[in-house]
C-alpha cells in the first residue's frame, strides 16, 4: 500500500480515519456525525441515517481532510428524500 500523502504540504506523516470527538458524557466521548434525513418533512419518522466522520491530520502542517466511513448509506438516505 502506497503511503498517504498530506494534500496541502506532501508530507508522509499522515494520520488516516481518526475519531472526532463532539464532547465527553460522564467519560464517554461521543463522534461528531453527519445527518441526512430520508423523510425530512415527516413530524415523527424522519428515517434519519448517521454517519461517524472520520479525519485524516497530517503532522506536519496540520491539514484535516474529513470523511465518513458508510457514503453509500449516506447517499441511499438522500436520494430517497429527493424521490419522494
Ligand atoms: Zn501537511
Amino acid at each position: 500500500m502506497a503511503a498517504m500523502k498530506c494534500g496541502r504540504c506532501g508530507s508522509e506523516k499522515v494520520m488516516p480515519n481518526l475519531r472526532i470527538r463532539d464532547r465527553y458524557d460522564a467519560g464517554v466521548g461521543h463522534d461528531l456525525e453527519v445527518e441526512v434525513e430520508g423523510n425530512p418533512d415527516a413530524k415523527i419518522f424522519k428515517k434519519t441515517h448517521r454517519e461517524a466522520l472520520r479525519a485524516t491530520v497530517c503532522g506536519e502542517c496540520g491539514n484535516v481532510g474529513l470523511s465518513v466511513e458508510n457514503p453509500e448509506a449516506l447517499w441511499e438516505t438522500y436520494t430517497q428524500a429527493k424521490d419522494s
